[in-house]
């Protein structure tokens, strides 16, 4: 029996697949564990290499270095029985705060299918294949944890976390909707300690600043000429879709599977205008907003990013505005998807917008790890 905390409220109830002809997850690039090692060396020289960086490791080779795994044929894994533990864990992913969270990741197209098999089982069956590198990755998350909340108290900006998530779930619909939204990211700049009860929606919303704020953050994450480096968004047609950002223009491609862009349309950036979504589209993002808010890994961000600015910020101000900031974000890559795709602003549109958005939490800055 675990001697550890394991939340697995994200997959309860829920069910997955992984259809044929996605291959989505075999674009990022699998962590081997020592382990592993030996089997990929042995059998397949030369498909294993170093990964140099803060945290050197071995991974298993793109094809020409940045399409998919070497490994993908047809869409198919050719090593399957002798994936890596990496490749068996996705969508599922375990987060190390001060206990281990079990989150999915939404750009999985399989989590969405309402199929498949019982997500809790699987994600308890991932759980005690990890069970030896939980323990030392907890032992230093709790640790980082720790020194976090004391200097919250020293700096006195620390709130209560749980408070925190109770207020976003009572109000999860003040953050779908752009009148509240304006009035949320501007108190969460000049309020000392910021709270949510009591705002008022802003009668006139400025679009022009929220699409500015949405388009900044979306563009900074495709700001890369390299292809594993932004953001990858699989359509319903298992499409590898690519927008890489750079000179105020949008550049959208698809990536086949030998690795090679192949080159699709360019907009300018100030040409997507921000929708909003319909009520469908509110129900569908509502949702979302309450899955991030019980995210350790949203948390955890948010904490990142304090202990950046030198806990200069309330953690209620860091935390509700962050939200906010996240939703911006979102809505601005779903006006983007419909630019270039038609998805629209209803379920749809928010869905393939958060299908597009949910991996590129894993790039955020955060205090305590995936593992
Ligand atoms: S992203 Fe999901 S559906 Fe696609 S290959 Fe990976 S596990 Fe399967
Ligand atoms: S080993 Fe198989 S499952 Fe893992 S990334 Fe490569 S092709 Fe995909």
């Amino acid at each position: 029996m675990a001697e550890y905390e394991i939340d697995y409220s994200e997959v309860a109830g829920r069910r997955i697949e992984c259809p044929e002809g996605c291959g989505m997850c075999c674009l990022c690039q699998p962590e081997v564990l020592p382990e592993e090692r030996p089997f990929f060396k042995e059998n397949y020289p030369g498909r294993l290499v170093k990964i140099r960086g803060p945290e050197p490791h071995h991974a298993l080779a793109l094809k020409k270095g940045c399409g998919s795994c070497v490994f993908l044929e047809n869409r198919k894994c050719t090593v399957y029985d002798n994936r890596t533990a990496y490749c068996r864990q996705f969508p599922f992913h375990l987060y190390a705060s001060d206990r281990i969270k079990v989150e999915l990741d939404l750009s999985c197209r399989g989590v969405w299918t309402g199929n498949g098999a019982d997500a809790l089982a699987e994600a308890k069956d991932i759980v005690s294949r990890a069970s030896a590198r939980i323990p030392p990755a907890l032992e230093q998350s709790a640790a980082v944890y720790k020194e976090f909340y004391f200097n919250c108290r020293e700096a006195g900006v620390l709130s209560d976390p749980s408070r925190l998530r109770m207020t976003v779930s009572e109000n999860a619909g003040m953050f779908a909707e752009l009148p509240y939204l304006s009035r949320i990211m501007d108190l969460s700049q000049i309020e000392p300690v910021m709270s949510l009860s009591g705002i008022q929606p802003e009668p006139r919303p400025d679009m022009d600043s929220l699409e500015e704020a949405g388009r900044d953050l979306a563009m900074e994450s495709m700001g890369s000429e390299d292809p594993l480096n932004v953001p990858v968004y699989c359509d319903k047609d298992w499409n590898w879709n690519m927008f890489m950002a750079s000179g105020g223009k949008i550049r959208w491609s698809v990536m086949d599977d030998d690795g090679d862009l192949n080159y699709r349309e360019s907009v300018n950036a100030d040409d997507v205008k921000l929708m909003i979504p319909d009520r469908e589209g509110i129900r569908v993002l509502r949702d979302y907003i309450n899955t991030l808010n019980g995210r350790d890994s949203f948390m955890g961000s948010v904490f990142s990013m304090m202990d950046y600015n030198g806990y200069e910020d309330d953690m209620s101000n860091a935390y509700y505005g962050s939200m906010a900031v996240t939703v911006m974000d979102l809505l601005w890559r779903m006006s983007m998807l419909d630019r270039f795709m038609g998805t629209g602003c209803g379920a749809e549109g928010v869905r393939e917008a958060i299908i597009f958005y949910d991996m590129d939490r894993l790039d955020a800055p955060a205090i305590g790890a995936f593992i």
